[in-house]
């Protein structure tokens, strides 16, 4: 029988009622033939509570222990839900992580998936076992510990049971009914897209859209995973929710699929550094050494022999980066005359696999920001993607308008 990966994020199992309402999603596709694979992660704010726990006795926690503890939200909701399906006379059964066994690496916290063995759920579903209950975000290590795969790692856990288990689909269930065009807290006219291409949906997860751990895009697209994001609270439908799947499979799509934006960025700048080879070697190692994630970077033409050097960066790296390079600077490893930091500044980035085809993206992007009074002050370009860094303040007007210029609000 085919098999359908179905995954349930914490606010849509909730309480008892919502586990029941998510079990009934389940006994409609058990009725249309299919072997399910639910992953469920913790009631919400559960894990939160248990992070929270683990903090207040051992703030340098031992992180083996940190994810004994942090995993066991995933564990209740299993057993809960092998429950309810049962009460509804579904053959369902619960897994924990190491009883599958889903393998990992030994790092702590933030595990890597190694290997998903299939023929023990495989065994059961031949059995006539119809629904497998597994606890998300978990493993065990080679050492024969329990481990976590950082948070939001249940979506990992759901495309990495696809993956294995060569599922049709991986259904997200999640508190929101699809990917959107852009957030529609900042424009009502944001509209959500039926489907979306795995590379698009990366660069609108790593900015700041949350709706998938960036780790299961990754992973989805590397395996070809069809991914479904959609709501447990609508009424079930074959149309419902956006299908996060390979180019190839979107007939027809703009050039901009989505206008994304992230609120915390800080530009720095140093000044009057000397142009010699290495001196970009000599500024960013040991900022990556110091774990800034730097984004955006520009250097300017050389006059004289010295330039400036302009890159971006999370704001709550701020202090971390400048630290890196007055020690860069003690050393004498590298020289500069100053080092500014604005902390308000905001990205807002235009995203499309149309890109790839068509030209005059990046000259409407500028347009509309000009005609808006927007003054850019940085801009990075990909082949899907174009970037700009402006003051925060006009952060919302500059979404709103770039939505409106590239018309996203009408289908394609
Ligand atoms: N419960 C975990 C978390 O809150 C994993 C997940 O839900 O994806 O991060
Ligand atoms: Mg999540």
């Amino acid at each position: 029988m085919p098999v359908l990966v179905m995954k349930f994020g914490g606010t849509s199992v909730a309480n008892i009622d919502r586990i029941r309402r998510a079990a009934k999603r389940v006994g409609l596709e058990v009725a249309k033939g299919y072997d399910v694979i639910v992953i469920v992660s913790a009631m919400s704010g559960k894990t939160n509570e248990l992070v929270g726990w683990v903090n207040e006795i051992s703030p340098l926690h031992d992180a083996r222990e940190y994810d004994a503890v942090v995993s066991a939200g995933e564990n209740v909701t299993a057993g809960l839900m092998a429950l309810t399906l049962q009460e509804m006379d579904i053959p369902a059964r619960s897994w924990q992580g190491w009883q599958v066994p889903l393998k990992t690496n030994s790092a702590h916290s933030a595990a890597r998936i190694e290997s998903i063995p299939t023929d023990n759920i495989n065994g059961r579903f031949a059995q006539g076992m119809r629904v497998a209950v597994v606890a998300g975000f978990q493993g065990i290590s080679p050492e024969g510990r329990i481990t976590t795969l950082g948070r939001g790692g249940s979506d990992t856990t759901a495309v990495a049971f696809a993956a294995a288990f060569d599922a049709e689909r991986c259904d997200i269930y999640t508190d929101v009914d699809g990917v959107y065009t852009t957030d529609p807290r900042i424009t009502s006219k944001a509209r959500k897209l039926d489907k979306i291409a795995f590379e698009e949906m990366l660069e609108l997860a790593s900015l700041g859209a949350k709706v998938l751990q960036t780790r299961s895009v990754e992973l989805a697209m590397r395996y070809n995973v069809k991914l479904r994001v959609l709501s447990s609270f609508e009424e079930p439908s074959d149309e419902a929710g956006t299908l996060v799947c390979a180019e190839e499979e979107i007939m027809e799509s703009k050039v901009v699929s989505g206008i994304a934006y992230s609120r915390d960025e800080a530009k720095m700048t140093l000044i009057s550094v000397a142009d010699r080879p290495g001196i970009a070697a000599a500024i960013f190692g040991p900022l990556s050494e110091a774990g800034v994630n730097v984004d955006m970077i520009i250097q300017n033409i050389a006059e004289e022999g010295r330039t400036d050097m302009t890159f971006s960066c999370p704001t709550d790296q701020v202090l971390r980066a400048e630290k890196a390079l007055r020690e860069a600077k003690e050393r004498g490893d590298i020289n500069y005359h100053d080092l500014v930091a604005d902390t308000n500044v905001a990205k807002v980035s235009a995203v499309g696999i149309g890109m790839r085809s068509q030209s005059g993206v990046a000259a409407k992007m500028f347009k509309t920001l000009s005609d808006e009074g927007i003054n850019i002050k940085v801009i990075a370009t990909s082949e899907i993607k174009i970037s700009v860094l402006i003051d925060r303040k006009y952060m919302e007007l500059a979404v709103q308008a770039l939505h409106d210029a590239f018309e996203l609000d009408k289908a394609a």
